[in-house]
């Protein structure tokens, strides 16, 4: 059982006020707030041990390389990858896209085709259309239906033996569906396409099991788990990273360097070009550890219940209507009242302290599939309470009637 009482006193920023009034932070799904052993660790970093890693022989770079493959082996447990090489440190999940996009570039052919979700992040969209530029490949989309989830009838028509790689979040940021992922992942491998999951918000709730979900690629950012913003992970099955080539040159990345020829490092440093986000990466595996000492199965009954009461009190309103309807959902309540545009709504709340997200949620299909601008999200994480949502819901009514 969640002891929410305890948990907050564990997060500094709940404790602040915004226009004079007790923030109620109801904009997770855009960034987690920070526990207080998170910002130790970033302290206790520059504090202590600032150096640069793998390469020096004095103390501070070896208890600075310690702390961050660390970090590493701390993240392959939470994801249960094979191999701490795996895991590949990044600047978050937009960069672990863009990475495995540009190493497909050299694998794909023109007429070669790729699968994307109707209900993609613009980072799980557009890197993917840089590359079918480069190389001619051919975009398909798994169209959505009504309720935010997918045509899962579709997808099985798209696939063919030309389809080379499918990717698709686990959970939607604009509407908190969950997507099925493990039906993507088999489907996909039997016509020998690849699957990348980009897992950015189903793990806050979620704990992947990539061997298990035997997914090829699943990425993921830190700033949604509790952790800093700029780094996040690129899981990858060694045989994909093997085959892959080097994202960037540089230091880090090499084995040997001459005029004539360079050879490459092994993983995970292949990938890993220049000095990384170190204290982000420590900070990251902090952040894990702290999730974990709460434990994911009460993280996600808590939220459940927040999203089941939140659902409740906000269909109260009249002319509300909640997008994304699916019964497997994440604690997130996409929304709009009657015509008013989200901004609006926003703003009000703004004024009384609650932070919401508005607008498209970088997720402009989603929004024109529904016709609308945009959607009020509010998302919950397991330091909101039952109060702050009757809060939400109160300035809600507030705002309704003051821009009717
Ligand atoms: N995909 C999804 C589903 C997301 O929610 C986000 C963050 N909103 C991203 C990708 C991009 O993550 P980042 O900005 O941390 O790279």
């Amino acid at each position: 059982m969640i002891n929410v009482d305890k948990i907050r006193a564990d997060f500094p920023i709940l404790k602040r006020t915004v226009h004079g009034k007790p923030l109620v932070y109801f904009d997770n799904a855009a960034t987690s707030q920070t526990p207080q052993v998170v910002i130790d660790a970033i302290v206790d970093y520059y504090s202590n041990y600032n150096a640069n890693i793998h390469r020096g022989v004095h103390t501070l770079s070896q208890e600075a390389t310690d702390k961050y493959e660390q970090a590493r082996i701390k993240i392959q447990h939470h994801f249960n990858a094979k191999e701490a090489y795996e895991i590949i440190l990044t600047a978050g999940t937009t960069d672990s896209i863009n990475r495995v996009a540009a190493g497909f570039a050299s694998l794909l052919n023109t007429g070669d085709e790729i699968i994307v979700s109707a209900l993609e992040h613009h980072s799980n969209i557009v890197p993917w259309q840089m590359l079918c530029e480069k190389t001619g490949t051919i975009l398909k989309v798994i169209p959505m239906l009504e309720d935010g989830s997918l045509n899962m009838e579709a997808y099985h028509n798209l696939l063919n033996d030309k389809t080379k790689l499918v990717f698709c979040n686990h959970v939607s940021n604009a509407l908190g569906t969950v997507n099925p992922i493990e039906v993507i992942i088999n489907a996909a491998h039997k016509v020998n396409a690849a699957v990348l999951i980009d897992g950015a918000q189903a793990t806050p709730h979620i704990k992947p099991d990539v061997q298990a979900l035997n997914v090829d690629f699943y990425v993921a950012s830190a700033h949604k788990l509790c952790g800093p913003t700029g780094v996040g992970m690129l899981y990858g099955k060694q045989e994909w990273l093997e085959k892959l080539p080097p994202y960037q040159g540089g230091g880090e990345m090499i084995a040997t360097v001459t005029f004539e020829k360079t050879t490459y490092a092994g993983l995970p440093h292949k990938f890993e070009a220049g000095t990384p986000n170190i204290c982000g990466g420590i900070a990251f595996g902090a952040a894990i550890d702290y999730l974990n000492s709460i434990g994911f199965d009460e993280i996600a009954a808590y939220e459940n219940e927040l999203l089941a009461y939140g659902t409740q009190e906000l269909l109260k309103i009249e002319g509300l209507k909640i997008y994304g309807t699916t019964k497997d959902k994440t604690a997130v309540i996409s929304f709009n009242v009657n015509d008013i545009h989200p901004y609006d709504i926003g703003s009000i709340l703004d004024k009384l302290g609650i932070a919401v997200r508005t607008g498209h949620h970088c997720a402009q299909p989603i929004m024109d599939f529904y016709k609308i601008p945009g959607t009020i999200r509010a998302s919950f994480s397991f330091y909101n309470t039952k109060e702050e949502i009757d809060v939400l819901v109160a300035g809600l009514k507030r705002a309704v009637m003051m821009l009717s």
